[in-house]
């Protein structure tokens, strides 16, 4: 049996009658991370360890400082972080300091002849290795990592529950996933179940995720079309809060006004 932290939160977003039920659940676990990052987690060295190394990403960054819920605690985990951040990147130069100092004196000859050898300069080189840590920085963020942790023990769960309880196998034919969700799934499939029952997973899911795209794109055309007079009268259907509906299908939940 799978444990009941997990059951009964999924059981409970598939209630809901959305676009999609695994957005709800990432919504309350992201709010409650946020909060948890600007209030117990600062008195957990190991977490400031993870802050330290992983920073953020600029969502979380923007959730962290507008959720204005602990200015001092947002201030000492950005410092912390800065401090590894700057050692990192002065470590990095100070190794390679003296190479690119010395290209810096370089003759025109020389200069020439490494380019027709097509031999990278040590500047290009540092150069290439900062922007990779970079990228690999830009890309980490603590609160993402849990989320992906958590999200992963979730649709471990939903595809349990699907082939195990009748009941949630009817809530989980609603209105399909957001297309970041769909993926979770399929993956959640190949790494979860095998064999016939992973055939049988994936056909149900992929006809109810095609079948709900069609829905709400034809919700969308609906609601173009009523920007023409000759529709002014016809009703509006469900297409009135379409748009909305169709960004979270494509890209997740987000905060549209
Ligand atoms: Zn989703
Ligand atoms: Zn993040």
């Amino acid at each position: 049996m799978k444990e009941k932290i997990y059951t009964i939160p999924v059981t409970d977003a598939f209630r809901n009658d959305c676009e999609c039920p695994l957005c709800v659940l990432e919504k309350k676990l992201e709010d409650d991370y946020i909060e948890y990052m600007l209030g117990p987690s600062l008195m957990e060295p190991d977490c400031r360890m993870i802050t330290n190394e992983k920073g953020f990403c600029r969502r979380h960054f923007e959730q962290l400082y507008n959720k204005q819920l602990n200015r001092l605690g947002l201030g000492l985990i950005i410092d912390t972080h800065m401090q590894e951040q700057i050692k990192k990147l002065r470590e990095a130069y100070e190794k390679k300091a003296q190479l690119i100092k010395k290209e810096m004196g370089l003759s025109l000859i020389k200069n020439i002849s490494n380019k027709v050898a097509n031999k990278a300069s040590e500047a290009e080189k540092f150069a290439h290795e900062l922007a990779a840590s970079l990228s690999t920085l830009e890309r980490s963020c603590a609160v993402c990592s849990k989320l992906e942790y958590t999200m992963d023990r979730y649709i471990d769960v939903t595809i349990y529950l699907w082939f195990k309880e009748e009941e949630f196998k009817k809530l989980f034919t609603n209105k399909g996933f957001c297309l970041m969700h769909f993926k979770m799934l399929l993956e959640g499939a190949v790494k979860y179940i095998s064999g016939k029952d992973r055939a049988v997973f994936i056909e149900a899911l992929i006809n109810l995720q095609l079948s709900n795209l069609e829905r709400i794109q034809e919700e969308v055309a609906w609601f173009t079309k009523k920007f023409d007079y000759r529709y002014n009268d016809a009703p509006w259907g469900n297409s009135r809060d379409a748009l909305p509906r169709s960004i979270e299908k494509l890209a997740g939940y987000c905060n549209l006004k």
